[in-house]
């Protein structure tokens, strides 16, 4: 039967991936485009995939700034509106979770968005980019994929973006989904789906601007509250904190609470990695029964970095505080 070639866009920004030693420094750093990764796949020209390639940038991930990523948003826009099936995104793996979930945040179209990226660089034996891109191109070449919004894809897993989590730092295992595990599965260039898409998946419009910044802080065990008494005159326009447990600070943090939630959204994620904030257990000082007496909003399931993120999206499309509330409860829960 014949099989129309599918259109794979691959647009990289850098990362491991990409990273070779340069001209004598020490360590290894972005040099490598699109064409070089392509280059490097064994076993591709079997596929009926036909590839497009743009080098957007050649950065450190930790050095991606939201100004990258909406202008790669906008390119991988462009590629589907001009007729791809998918396209895949190369980044490094340090933000690639965050990434991940705000490009999820803006992509409205069924095609998949996929990322990925590699734990080894191209001069480390048994590097895993070739793999993790060629991974990458099926996923995103695959109708199977379709209306999951942005994945990633590591190791032969398939992450929603909503859960995937950098968990180690060397590992070529690093990345998991704790509690709900990978969507899908690659096998002998098939992918086994193990869950539908959800439905109603919200999505924004990317922004004119995206000046407003939010910040995020972990809740410590006898910290000082100076950082949260300067919060209000920082010019941040919100606050995610990662309290402990299911979304607690201590009673002398919960007291330098109120000025700030006065001037701002504050949400109250959870430290611990895994799992979801509670709403009606715990009912001392500090606790998140307390805290959402005094307006502050639990994040549910969503880890603290990606309600940050959610909140960044929600600001800049200027949301007021009850439609914060409601997206937050939406996606915390989702
Ligand atoms: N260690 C990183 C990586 O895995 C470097 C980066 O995130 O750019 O790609």
């Amino acid at each position: 039967m014949f099989k129309r070639t599918s259109v794979v866009a691959i647009g990289t920004l850098g990362g491991t991936i990409t990273m070779t030693s340069n001209q004598g420094a020490a360590g290894v750093s972005s040099t490598l485009g699109a064409e070089d990764l392509a280059q490097s796949i064994p076993g591709l020209a079997n596929l009926n995939i036909k590839l497009t390639l743009k080098t957007l940038a050649n950065l450190a991930s930790g050095s991606i700034r939201f100004e990258t990523l909406f202008n790669a948003l906008r390119w991988a826009k462009q590629q589907v509106e001009d007729g791809a099936d998918g396209v895949v995104l190369v980044q490094g793996t340090d933000t690639l979770e965050e990434s991940a979930f705000l490009m999820h945040l803006y992509w409205p179209y069924p095609q998949p968005l996929v990322l990925t990226g590699a734990m080894r660089s191209p001069s480390e034996a048994g590097a895993d980019g070739p793999a993790n891109l060629l991974a990458a191109i099926e996923t995103a070449a695959s109708p199977a994929m379709q209306n999951y919004g942005a994945l990633v894809v590591m190791g032969d897993e398939v992450h929603q973006a909503r859960y995937v989590k950098k968990l180690h730092t060397t590992s070529v295992g690093a990345f998991a989904s704790l509690i709900i595990g990978p969507v899908a599965y690659l096998q002998e260039n098939q992918l086994i789906v193990y869950r539908l898409p959800s439905p109603n998946r919200f999505v924004f419009d990317i922004p004119d601007q995206f000046t407003a910044q939010t910040l995020l802080i972990e809740t410590t065990l006898d910290e000082s509250v100076a950082l949260y008494q300067a919060i209000p005159d920082l010019g941040y326009q919100g606050l995610v904190i990662a309290g402990y447990g299911s979304g607690h600070v201590s009673e002398k943090v919960r007291d330098v609470l109120t000025p700030i939630v006065a001037k701002m959204p504050v949400i109250m994620a959870s430290r611990t990695g895994a799992g979801s904030t509670t709403k009606a257990v715990y009912g001392y000082k500090g606790g998140e029964i307390d805290l959402q007496a005094m307006g502050i909003m639990m994040a549910g399931g969503l880890c603290p970095r990606k309600t940050r993120l959610l909140l960044n999206a929600l600001l800049w499309s200027g949301a007021t505080r009850l439609e914060i509330q409601q997206r937050v409860k939406q996606f915390g829960e989702g």
